[in-house]
């Protein structure tokens, strides 16, 4: 394990374990507090849609736990079976987040517009920077080692435009929760507890990526 590796990396991960340990707990502690509207997610997801004049974004259900999202590609949103029928107040919380990724898609919210556009590229330089670095490490071929290292550049200022997109997103979600009724008076804290864990996770592995970044410059400093 080199220097950078234990100065940058691993706090990054422990956090990042932290926070998903932290959203794990606020979805088991919120799933069964039940909302006093007792609406199911899936009508309070497409009563919001209709709201927003988004009643052509179809409502799906999706497999596994905590996978909902919004597809901007055939705009539909996805909520997973644990979400999907139950009126608790994470359940609530979850779908207005992803109604408000619709509602940003809707709008044109530019930071979803930049995100979106950068999936692509993204994939590809976060998926070439490590290997590309490493044989550049390897042959001391310092050329590799700094587009690698630009490459990697990337994937942290992509995971960075998500934060701005995520706080947004859940921003929304607690106010068309309020304005349409459907959480009232004490239940918004549950809801934000709920959605500031949910953000941290994206924190997270902003700090993450940023951690491995310094971590390669660092190596790459050494190498010369
Ligand atoms: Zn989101």
């Amino acid at each position: 394990m080199d220097a950078g590796y234990i100065i940058f990396v691993l706090p990054a991960f422990v956090f990042a374990l932290w926070a998903q340990g932290r959203v794990r707990s606020s979805y088991e502690t919120y799933s069964r507090l039940y909302s006093k509207a007792g609406q199911p997610a899936y009508i309070v997801a497409a009563s919001l849609l209709r709201e927003a004049g988004l009643e052509d974004v179809r409502i799906e259900r999706a497999s596994g736990q905590l996978t909902d999202h919004y597809d901007p590609r055939s705009r539909v949103l996805r909520l997973s079976s644990g979400v999907y029928d139950s009126s608790s107040v994470a359940a609530l919380g979850i779908a207005a987040h992803e109604v408000g990724h619709a509602v940003q898609h809707g709008v044109g919210y530019a930071p979803l517009a930049i995100r979106n556009g950068l999936v692509p590229v993204a994939q590809f330089t976060s998926n070439a920077a490590i290997p590309l670095f490493f044989i550049g490490f390897i042959t001391r071929s310092g050329f590799l080692m700094d587009v690698g290292l630009l490459f990697f550049l990337g994937a942290v200022i992509f995971q960075g435009i998500t934060l701005p997109v995520e706080f947004d997103a859940s921003k929304r979600a607690l106010n068309m929760l309020e304005t349409s009724g459907f959480v009232s008076g004490d239940e918004s804290v549950p809801v934000g507890n709920m959605l500031n864990a949910a953000a941290l996770t994206y924190v997270a592995a902003t700090a993450m990526a940023l951690g491995q970044f310094l971590r390669l410059f660092m190596l790459r400093g050494r190498r010369d």
